[in-house]
């Protein structure tokens, strides 16, 4: 079985990242979710070991000094890290790796594995992305209010990324995503 590609997912806060993700993940089964560790409190429905492995700071950093991280970063104050077990055991599977994953993430990633596809989701426009943000109320306002700050910045360094896909509506976003996997899609 030939080794699978990492399928780098990035956006701003809100701009769909996991709905996007949960989508993929149900139609294509050729595709594996690389789970991340985090440092923050699982929110909603959110459970151990299916959306993040949440952990303690104290875990997270012993883990940094074991090496057991390919990539790892401070996002929103949190710490998040991919794992080198995790996302290996699915690429040597022969699954795609699908990475939900911040731009520092993203840029780390293709380097270690060149044949890496790196996507960013942008918001249809600054309003729709506030809306979407508010509406999921997952976040206090000062919590809002530090993401959209970050939002601008990781607009600005998405420049570096090699796809774009507007998350207007979900079912065309997701088969862009997926155009790109099947090399579809012009950079
Ligand atoms: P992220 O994981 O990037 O932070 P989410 O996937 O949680 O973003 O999406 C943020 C909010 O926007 C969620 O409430 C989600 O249901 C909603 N949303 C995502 N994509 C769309 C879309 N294409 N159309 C309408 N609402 C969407
Ligand atoms: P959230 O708290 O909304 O789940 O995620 C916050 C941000 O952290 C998102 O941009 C998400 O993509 C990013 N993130 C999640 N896991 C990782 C990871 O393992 N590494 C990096 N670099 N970023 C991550």
């Amino acid at each position: 079985r030939t080794r699978g590609r990492p399928l780098v997912v990035s956006a701003t806060s809100g701009g769909g990242k996991s709905t996007i993700c949960r989508g993929m993940l149900e139609r294509y089964s050729d595709l594996g979710l690389s789970i991340s560790h985090t440092t923050r409190r699982p929110r909603g429905k959110e459970r151990d070991g299916v959306d993040y492995f949440f952990v303690t700071r104290q875990d997270f950093e012993r883990m940094i000094a074991e090496g057991k991280f390919v990539e790892w970063a401070q996002v929103h104050g949190e710490l998040y890290g991919t794992s080198r077990q995790q996302l290996e055991s699915i690429l040597l599977s022969g699954k795609d790796a699908l990475l939900d994953i911040d731009i520092q993430g993203g840029f780390k990633i293709k380097r270690l594995y060149p044949e890496s596809w790196l996507v960013f989701l942008l918001p249809p426009s600054f309003d729709v992305l506030l809306e979407r943000l508010q509406k999921r109320a997952t976040e206090s306002e000062e919590k809002l209010r530090l993401r959209l700050q970050t939002a601008v910045s990781e607009l600005e360094r998405s420049l570096g990324y090699e796809y774009f896909v507007v998350n207007d509506e979900l079912e065309k976003a997701i088969e862009e995503v997926q155009n790109v996997r099947l090399g579809l899609k012009k950079k």
